[in-house]
């Protein structure tokens, strides 16, 4: 690296590519807000990148992206060799490059973030995938000898398509069952296409078809199909269930029907956003739910400071909502979610009050809502997790009037009867026990299921879930060759 390279941080300011303008997405444009950059935008920004002996962003990326290697590779135009090594520790790396939380993970690791603006990891990951796609590259399976072994992997959502990929990589057959009639879990049902356009989505269903993956969707296991029918026709599953436990809060008040739970509001205006009928396609889990009210002109009031919370508030936004607020019980340095979005969410003219814990839902004397009653709170002292409680603050009550309240508290998974009749455990809170003493990493209490992301970890993130599903699908290669776990004491610690 040249001296002039090596100081190019210096010169050069750390930039996003350009948003949408912010009159297009607060009078409903769900265009995906960030743009792309462009060869010469995309070769400067990779050019800040220190290239540190020891990368910060490689340890706190949860799949152990080569970032400094393949920013190297972009400055040098070599994009296609860029999107090879891309895929060498992550199956999915364009949608990582739209919606990892990248302040919390590699950008807030990285070496000039506090100082100089850290290098725009995430953009130059979706400029590189974008690109090679663009291009007509196709991961290169010409190699790959055929096991003449068979996987089901339940769950369309990034831990099942990270391990379908991982797996016909390894010479084994992947066939994805999924209950609904798309491809990407959340990604497609959950997360709104101002963060990630669903254009993409059926980008990289079209490239995983080309590698020989199978997708029969539409089919819910345990009720089109029999666990005991995949146990039969294939030699292992992996489950890739997600989290959908919903967390409401058990609020008085919470059944009027002004108040609406956070994934179904999304899911049908992600519908909708799309083009296709909300109503004919219902939402598995929540069936009998009523359609989507009228937003337009309405006080909005969103629970919730999370990811979710933050999805729902810029979707309302766009909705034409007269007001909308987020009510958070802890302060905004304790929000779970990228800090990124919420300056998002800010611009677009959310309404953030932290420290408010709500107590009920209120309805007026007409049985229209009023709106929540909500306590101020103080931080008290941290819990088992290191996150510290909110104490609430007597006689601090009052009235958040709103029109239409949405509840976005988080999810939990929850383990299908099914599985657990063929030996599969589950902690109290839902989540699927793999691994441990005798077993393979990622191998529940059955020989032959695998489980992983959301489903194993609790409610978390696409990168965790992706690196879940890959590494699952490396010890499902394992099993499939005959071998067993390490013995835990010859584990490492
Ligand atoms: C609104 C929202 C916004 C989010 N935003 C972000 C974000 O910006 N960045 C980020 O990193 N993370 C975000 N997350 C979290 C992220 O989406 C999840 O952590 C991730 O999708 C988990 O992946 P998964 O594959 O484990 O599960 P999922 O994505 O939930 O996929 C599970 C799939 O399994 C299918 N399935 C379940 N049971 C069955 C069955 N019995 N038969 C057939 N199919 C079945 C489901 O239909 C689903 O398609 C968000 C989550 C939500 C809810
Ligand atoms: S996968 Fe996520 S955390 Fe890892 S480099 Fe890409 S954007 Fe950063």
């Amino acid at each position: 690296m040249s001296k002039q390279q090596l100081f190019q941080f210096l010169e050069s300011a750390r930039e996003m590519p350009a948003k949408v303008p912010l009159e297009a997405r607060t009078s409903g444009s769900f265009d995906e807000l960030y743009g792309r950059f462009g060869k010469a935008e995309a070769e400067h920004q990779a050019g800040r990148c220190l290239d540190c002996g020891n990368p910060y962003c490689e340890a706190k990326c949860p799949v152990h992206n080569y970032i400094p290697n393949w920013l190297e590779l972009v400055q040098q135009g070599r994009v296609i060799e860029a999107a090879e090594l891309c895929h060498e520790t992550n199956p999915l790396p364009e949608m990582c490059g739209r919606v990892c939380p990248q302040d919390r993970l590699c950008e807030g690791a990285c070496t000039l973030n506090e100082d100089f603006g850290a290098v725009t990891i995430g953009a130059v990951e979706k400029y590189i995938t974008d690109t090679a796609f663009a291009q007509g590259w196709r991961p290169d399976l010409s190699k790959v000898k055929p096991t003449g072994k068979r996987v089901a992997v339940v769950g369309a959502g990034p831990a099942g398509l990270a391990c379908a990929d991982r797996l016909v990589r390894s010479g084994i057959e992947a066939t994805v069952f999924d209950r609904y009639e798309q491809i990407g879990g959340l990604l497609q049902f959950g997360i709104p296409s101002f963060k990630l356009d669903k254009s993409v989505i059926a980008t990289r269903r079209a490239v995983l078809e080309g590698m020989g993956v199978r997708f029969k969707l539409g089919v819910e296991i345990g009720r089109d199909l029999a666990i005991a029918d995949l146990l039969r026709d294939f030699d292992a599953v992996f489950l890739g269930l997600g989290a959908y436990r919903y967390t409401d809060g058990g609020l008085p008040g919470q059944d009027h029907p002004g108040v609406l739970p956070a994934l179904p509001f999304l899911v049908h205006n992600g519908r909708l956003v799309t083009g296709r009928d909300p109503q004919g396609q219902p939402i598995a889990g929540w069936e009998d739910h009523v359609p989507l009210p009228e937003l337009r002109g309405k006080r909005v009031v969103v629970l919730g400071g999370g990811d979710t919370g933050m999805d729902c508030v810029r979707s309302a936004i766009r909705l034409g909502a007269a007001s909308v607020t987020c009510a958070y019980r802890r302060d905004e340095a304790s929000m779970p979610g990228s800090a990124r979005e919420v300056g998002n969410a800010r611009e677009e003219g959310v309404q953030f009050l932290f420290n408010r814990q709500p107590l009920e839902i209120l309805a007026a004397a007409d049985g229209a809502l009023a709106g929540v009653r909500v306590v101020e709170t103080t931080l008290g002292a941290p819990d088992a997790n290191g996150r510290r409680s909110a104490v609430a603050l007597p006689g601090s009550e009052s009235l958040l009037a709103a029109d239409v309240v949405i509840i976005a508290f988080g999810f939990a998974p929850q383990a299908p009867a099914w599985l657990a009749e063929l030996g599969v455990q589950a902690q109290a809170n839902g989540r699927l026990v793999v691994g441990g003493n005798g077993r393979l990493p990622y191998q529940t209490g059955h020989d032959a299921l695998f489980a992983g992301g959301d489903c194993v970890r609790g409610a978390d993130l696409v990168v965790t879930a992706v690196q879940e599903g890959r590494d699952a699908a490396a010890s499902i290669a394992r099993a499939l060759r005959g071998m067993k776990a390490i013995p835990s004491h010859l584990q490492q610690a």
